[in-house]
């Protein structure tokens, strides 16, 4: 149920704490500032207190935010997007790394390529953009936030482990996400190294490779050494056409948060990932209860880019907060509409945040009696 402090209360009226505290306890109820009352109270007191009630919903604040869907005639193609997982020590970083460094174009800057928790590569003019925060939380809480963040995962499995407890995990979560899922054997330059031993593993997880007449791709690949890489990034596209991936990218920007953090210098930096329409500077956006006005894009090798469409992850300058990673991102007509939702949002989070603390109070006053 709803329900609002009643600082919140005095401060949307424009009255005193002090006025509401006195207009309840002629009521009978005995309320400090902090206390949370209902949204029936709040809307007595506040017409007792002359004021007309609105009742805004989440539904009403974010209408039109995400509602739009794109008829297809607008629709175009657009690379695929990314993630690698699988068990510890399997090698997931060594293969973004590796990739990374064999394949991102360096800019004019000269190359000084900074993390900034996704990048894109280019194979034979075709894009692939690779989320570069492995990790099968971060995957879970994007997708907890409702975030579809991946198109393809890339299962990462050390040729002389085999499948392990996390192996298994993240074939969970590529199938709850319902990503397909490409193979990659990693390690095999080591001596221990027996790719078909990770391939019948498999078969237990009911992932069956094409060698043994199933539909999964397998790619035996070495990190360490950037053996078959090149062969990674084909069936990677070749995956990616079946998808038949598309977007517009003539509409307002929407996307997601793939990482964020202050930063001393430069304020709050999001890596958004835009998924549909394209983004530019200018733009206003909403990401979760964050706002900002996109001061500046940055790409891969810290670059500016004037705009970003569907599947370019940048790095986002502008926020007036930090947002988290997982948040939607959605372009909004201006700032006031900006207000208003992360306004809205915020007094949610608040609310939510001070009645576990009334009801934490009020459980310790129980025992104290
Ligand atoms: P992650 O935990 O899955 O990110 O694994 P890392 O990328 O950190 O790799 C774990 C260890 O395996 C490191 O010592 C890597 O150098 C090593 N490693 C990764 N890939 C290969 C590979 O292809 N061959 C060999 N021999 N070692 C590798
Ligand atoms: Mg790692």
């Amino acid at each position: 149920p709803e329900a609002i402090t009643i600082q919140e209360l005095a401060n949307r009226m424009a009255e005193r704490a002090v006025d509401v505290i006195k207009l309840l306890m002629k009521q009978g109820q005995m309320l400090k500032i902090n206390d949370v009352i209902d949204a029936d109270t709040a809307e007595l007191i506040a017409e007792e207190m002359g004021h007309t009630v609105k009742r805004v919903s989440e539904a009403d604040v974010e209408e039109g935010l995400f509602a739009t869907e794109d008829e297809a005639g607008t629709l175009k193609a657009r690379p695929p997007v990314v993630t690698i997982m699988g068990h510890v020590d399997h090698g997931k970083t060594s293969l973004l790394d590796a990739i990374r460094k064999s394949k991102v174009v360096t800019g004019e800057a000269g190359g000084i390529t900074q993390h900034i928790g996704a990048y894109q590569v280019d194979q034979d003019g075709q894009k692939i953009t690779f989320i570069d925060t492995p990790g099968h939380a971060a995957f879970s809480q994007m997708r907890a936030r409702g975030a579809k963040s991946t198109d393809i995962v890339i299962l990462v499995v050390a040729a002389d482990d085999g499948v392990m407890p996390q192996t298994k995990e993240a074939i969970a979560h590529a199938k709850a996400a319902e990503a397909p899922i490409i193979v990659a054997i990693n390690k095999i330059d080591k001596p221990g190294a027996d790719p078909n031993r990770v391939r019948t593993e498999l078969l237990s997880e009911e992932l069956v490779v094409e060698s043994m007449g199933g539909d999964i791709i397998d790619v035996e690949v070495s990190a360490l050494n950037g053996t078959n890489l090149d062969k990674l990034l084909e069936m990677i596209l070749l995956q990616s056409e079946v998808l038949e991936l598309q977007a517009n990218p003539d509409r307002t920007a929407e996307g997601v948060v793939i990482e964020a953090q202050l930063d001393r210098g430069r304020g709050p930096v999001a890596t958004v990932l835009v998924q549909k329409g394209t983004l530019k500077p200018g733009d206003i956006l909403v990401a979760g209860s964050e706002w900002g006005r996109v001061r500046a894009m940055l790409d891969e090798n810290g670059e500016q880019v004037k705009e970003a469409g569907p599947s370019k992850p940048v790095e986002v300058l502008g926020f007036q907060g930090t947002p988290a990673a997982g948040d939607m991102v959605a372009v909004v007509e201006n700032e006031a509409r900006a207000r208003e939702i992360t306004d809205y949002r915020q007094r949610q989070i608040r609310e939510k945040a001070s009645v576990v603390a009334s009801a934490a109070r009020g459980s310790l006053e129980q025992m104290m009696m």
